[in-house]
């Protein structure tokens, strides 16, 4: 047995120790005598209950005294009672959340993510999901890896001219060997991430709808990262739903947008790519894993200068018809408050 991964066994003054730091899921312990604090200290690493009773009698701690100790960890949830080997640093950070009252996410290896637009954001994303656990990673993306790309990024110099997914995969198998970058004919992802510049394009989200796939926008605009809103179709707001709102608040939005969609991307700034690819990262896995994300009904907005998302919350436009039910279950929530969206 021992003292769970990832967290440490601290002398704090004779008679108190404590297991961990952050005050979330670290365990104080008082009223401790000298020898108790030797077992604690002995918990830090694998030692199995023979060793650890005979040290105990060394130091005069009967062995009713250390299985109470021990149900003090054990409860706390920072107790091994089996000796494992050391887990890698995600699988260690969920278990020491869970001390924290935090459900650990379940096996990711099942989990289909598909990423269209392989820019050096959309590949980023990819890169993180992969490390992550997830265990499909599919990349589309068409075009040919353009120099802003390359920088502070995946993609390198000599990659300008190929195409980017196939880079991509490259770049995904060498970051993640265990992922698979394929999957069979038909198979459905459990979401799809749209990587975009300027504006959404709505043709390959008219699919999506259609076909029932959940989706998360990541636009990259002039000044801002743009995540979110998460699309379930028929249950909440669609991107339609968002672009309806901005031809209410701008009626020559159609014409711009229009313009917007053909303009080639111009990239993103280096800070800005690193933290917006970082925040889609950890809404996605947020929604696989079934924990609250902050992208439902609402979009994150970072720019390279404020650390703290804008957060804008968007509802089902009653014009849309995407979401009926979703329509009729908020009427104490006028759709008027999202409007002035700037997407
Ligand atoms: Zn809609």
């Amino acid at each position: 047995m021992r003292i769970r991964d990832g967290f440490e066994v601290y002398w704090r003054e004779p008679g108190a120790s404590q297991v961990g730091l952050d005050p979330r899921c670290a365990v104080l312990l008082e009223d401790l005598t000298e020898g108790e604090q030797q077992v604690l200290e002995a918990l830090g690493r694998d030692v199995d209950r023979a060793a650890l009773l005979t040290l105990a009698n060394a130091h005069s701690v009967r062995t009713a005294e250390v299985d109470v100790l021990l149900e003090r960890l054990r409860v706390a949830g920072v107790l091994l009672e089996e000796s494992t080997v050391a887990g890698d640093p995600d699988a260690r950070y969920w278990q020491v959340a869970a001390a924290a009252g935090i459900e650990p996410p379940g096996s990711r290896l099942d989990r289909v993510i598909q990423i269209c637009g392989v820019d050096q954001l959309g590949l980023r994303i990819a890169v993180i999901l992969a490390q992550a656990g997830i265990g499909s990673v599919l990349l589309q993306d068409r075009s040919r890896v353009r120099p802003e790309d390359v920088g502070a990024g995946l993609f390198r110099p000599g990659d300008v001219g190929v195409n980017r997914a196939e880079v991509g995969r490259a770049v995904l198998r060498a970051a993640a060997p265990k992922v698979g970058v394929s999957v069979p004919a038909r198979t459905r992802p459990d979401l799809v991430v749209v990587v975009d510049h300027g504006v959404v394009d709505p043709v390959p989200l008219r699919v999506l709808m259609r076909e029932d796939v959940a989706h998360l926008p990541v636009l990259v605009r002039e000044l801002d990262v743009v995540v979110g809103p998460l699309v379930r179709p028929g249950l909440g707001v669609c991107l339609r739903c968002v672009d309806l709102y901005r031809c209410e608040s701008d009626p020559r939005w159609p014409a711009v947008a229009t313009q917007a969609a053909t303009r080639p991307p111009s990239g993103v700034e280096t800070s800005l790519g690193w933290s917006g690819a970082a925040l889609a990262a950890g809404q996605i896995l947020a929604v696989l894993d079934g924990r609250p994300a902050a992208v439902e009904g609402a979009e994150m907005a970072l720019t390279a200068w404020d650390p703290i998302p804008v957060v804008r919350h968007w509802q089902v436009h009653p014009e849309c018809g995407c979401a009926p039910a979703a329509l009729g279950v908020s009427p104490d929530t006028p759709p008027q408050t999202a409007k002035g969206g700037h997407r």
